[in-house]
């Protein structure tokens, strides 16, 4: 029985799954990703072995960060920086004899909510709150691409701080006043000294105002019907985030149709579970 391999590629860690032709997963292994370029190819060699065993494999779908070019599946992830362009969809279709379908994380995750995570909204928006801040939009189930197959950056967009710190606002992307400073993991640490399983209920109130801001910012532009929220940050947050993210929506989106928004429904697993599907049906 032939199976489809699913790869989420962190800067931090790996997961790689094995499905079978229903999508059901048979397999998964989890490993640190290493720093070296040879070290990670030969690792994710060696775990797709350990999840496949013997069956023969019919497609391989990859999640991994950006920039990277979908359409050569040459990868240049901003956190390990010793991958640059990679040729990562040729290395596994020479290796495996398949078609490999890559493509940035965020894109994968959203593809994965869409399909996977009972959506049945025809204007689907994915943002996760991890390390970073990120997401996908799903148009009639395809995916948005920007100009030239850009990829779009939800937390680079520009919202106004409103916090006790306005001084330590500063984004790694050089620009000082952006979403991912200010309601990622990295900006949360630098905003408020802490990580964001230590925040108060007060200062989770202004990181839900700040997402809701950004969230509102998307809704005015693209009306969206359904937005989920995934990753480690507003997983972890859950209803004391998700409340005042909605409270703000409600108070500040005119015009446009409110959208529905929650979280994530597949967890930790959208990418992952994105990626096999990606193996399966492409994008
Ligand atoms: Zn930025």
């Amino acid at each position: 029985m032939p199976v489809y391999i699913g790869l989420d590629i962190g800067g931090t860690k790996c997961m790689v799954a094995a499905a079978d032709a229903a999508g059901r997963e048979l397999a998964r292994a989890r490993a640190e990703t290493p720093t070296g370029l040879r070290e990670g190819l030969d690792l994710l060699h060696a775990m797709i072995a350990r999840v496949a065993g013997d069956a023969p494999i019919a497609g391989i779908g990859a999640a991994i960060g950006g920039p990277l070019d979908y359409a050569t599946g040459l990868v240049s992830p901003l956190h390990q920086p010793e991958w640059r362009a990679v040729p990562l969809k040729a290395i596994m279709e020479a290796r495996y004899g398949c078609p490999c379908a890559v493509d940035v994380d965020t894109n994968v995750a959203a593809l994965g909510e869409y399909r996977l995570g009972g959506v049945t909204a025809d204007r689907f928006l994915y943002m996760t709150v991890s390390t970073g801040i990120g997401g996908g939009f799903v148009v009639d189930g395809s995916l948005y691409r920007g100009a030239g197959g850009a990829h779009p950056e939800l937390g680079h967009q520009s919202v106004p701080p409103r916090c006790a710190h306005p001084a330590r606002v500063a984004c790694e992307c050089g620009a000082p006043d952006c979403l991912e400073a200010l309601a990622s993991g990295n900006g949360i640490r630098r905003v408020y000294g802490k990580p964001a399983e230590a925040l108060t209920d007060a200062e989770w109130a202004e990181v839900a105002y700040h997402l809701g801001q950004a969230l509102r910012n998307l809704a005015a532009i693209y009306a969206p019907g359904v937005i989920t929220l995934g990753g480690g940050v507003a997983v972890g947050g859950g209803s004391r985030l998700l409340d005042g993210i909605r409270a703000t929506m409600a108070a500040h989106t005119r015009l446009v149709p409110l959208p529905d928004v929650r979280l994530s429904a597949l967890g930790y697993d959208t990418a992952l579970r994105g990626a096999i599907s990606i193996a399966m049906h492409g994008f």
